[in-house]
């Protein structure tokens, strides 16, 4: 049951930014889900290459602006190095192959 305190935390904002606060929460569940020690360094799954914690982004498949029905979809989600997933727009094609073999 919802109280009434939740209601009144959230009343306030605009979808977008309930949209957006969800997102982060998402993002940072994912980083977390990829990390592969406690340090929470990562395996990008576009280059392959192990990076530190502070270059990771969760870095989506299909984009959130042309695919909003799975921009939370935890499957298009994943680690991804700022190279990758800023400057090569996801690195797509390797990115392809890693999750078809991440997901056997
Ligand atoms: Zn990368």
């Amino acid at each position: 049951m919802i109280k009434a305190k939740t209601i009144l935390k959230y009343k306030a904002k605009t979808r977008g930014q309930l949209v957006e606060q969800a997102q982060k929460l998402v993002n940072a569940f994912v980083r977390n889900r990829d990390a592969i020690n406690d340090r929470s360094d990562f395996v990008c799954i576009s280059c392959g290459k192990y990076k530190p914690k502070h270059q990771c982004n969760a870095g989506h498949y299909f984009s959130r602006s042309t695919y909003p029905s799975v921009r939370f979809d935890l499957d298009n989600i994943h680690g991804q190095c700022i190279q990758c997933n800023l400057h090569q727009h996801g690195n797509l094609i390797p990115c392809r192959a890693n999750l078809i073999k991440k997901n056997r």
